[in-house]
């Protein structure tokens, strides 16, 4: 089988879709083929093939794809590859996107909630809030088009009766955003299962994510703007 590449489409970009694609069934965060992965290249994205099996994934067989929606190749792109496109031609930053059917997620968008501010972590999809897009069918425009309006400026939401989508900079960064959302909605739905959970503030909230502007980030790498993601103790050596 020929290998149809674009620019910026490397046999190390197409081995790190496989191998994110492969840390899902691990990670728990999906079961069969349900769920897809891509990255973006130069001039558009690669994405995994329609109902291949994970263990079966090939370089040769990951599909690239530019931004007109148009595919290169034999085999044919994941059934959501509009959900990609859309998400790099709304998102400049995203080079990286994940869809997975995880369990606690899947959940709570089968009783079409969202996850509000019940914890601070939240914050990880860059917004106050994760917001479950409208229902629609798998693999089609409306989908998509229900999926960008909850994103909104998020980089996750929930797909109603369906699972999860996440986007990042980098493949890495996606995954870690929907093993993020897993865990919330985890949480969120244990929460439930006892009573209402208390819903943080949107004064509080928005300190959350000033503070997450420079968490995990070493002294000299810190942005000045944003302020200290907490108070330093003393340095004394
Ligand atoms: P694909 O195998 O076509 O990627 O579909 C899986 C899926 O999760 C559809 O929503
Ligand atoms: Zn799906």
């Amino acid at each position: 089988m020929t290998t149809h590449t674009l620019p910026g489409d490397t046999p190390g970009l197409r081995r790190a879709i496989i191998e994110t694609a492969r840390a899902l069934p691990k990670l728990g965060l999906t079961k069969g083929t349900s769920g897809n992965v891509s990255a973006r290249t130069i001039s558009g994205f690669l994405v995994t093939p329609s109902g291949i099996p994970y263990d079966a994934l090939e370089e040769d067989l990951i599909v690239a794809m530019d931004l007109d929606g148009c595919y290169r190749g034999d085999v044919l792109p994941s059934s959501e590859w509009r959900m990609h496109l859309d998400v790099y031609r709304a998102k400049p930053e995203a080079g990286a996107v994940v869809h997975c059917h995880s369990p606690r997620a899947t959940a709570l968008s089968c009783l079409r909630r969202g996850i509000p501010a019940f914890h601070y972590m939240v914050a990880l999809a860059g917004g106050d809030r994760i917001d479950c897009a409208h229902y629609a069918t798998f693999g089609t425009a409306a989908l998509s088009d229900a999926m960008i309006t909850a994103l909104g400026s998020r980089t996750a939401c929930l797909l109603a009766n369906h699972g999860q989508i996440a986007c990042g900079p980098d493949l890495p960064k996606a995954l870690s955003v929907a093993e993020g959302v897993e865990d919330l909605a985890d949480q969120y739905l244990s929460a439930l299962s006892v009573g209402e959970p208390e819903i943080l503030d949107t004064a509080e909230m928005s300190e959350i994510l000033r503070k997450f502007k420079n968490y995990g980030k070493q002294a000299g790498e810190q942005n000045q703007a944003a302020g200290a993601a907490f108070e330093l103790p003393k340095r004394l050596g």
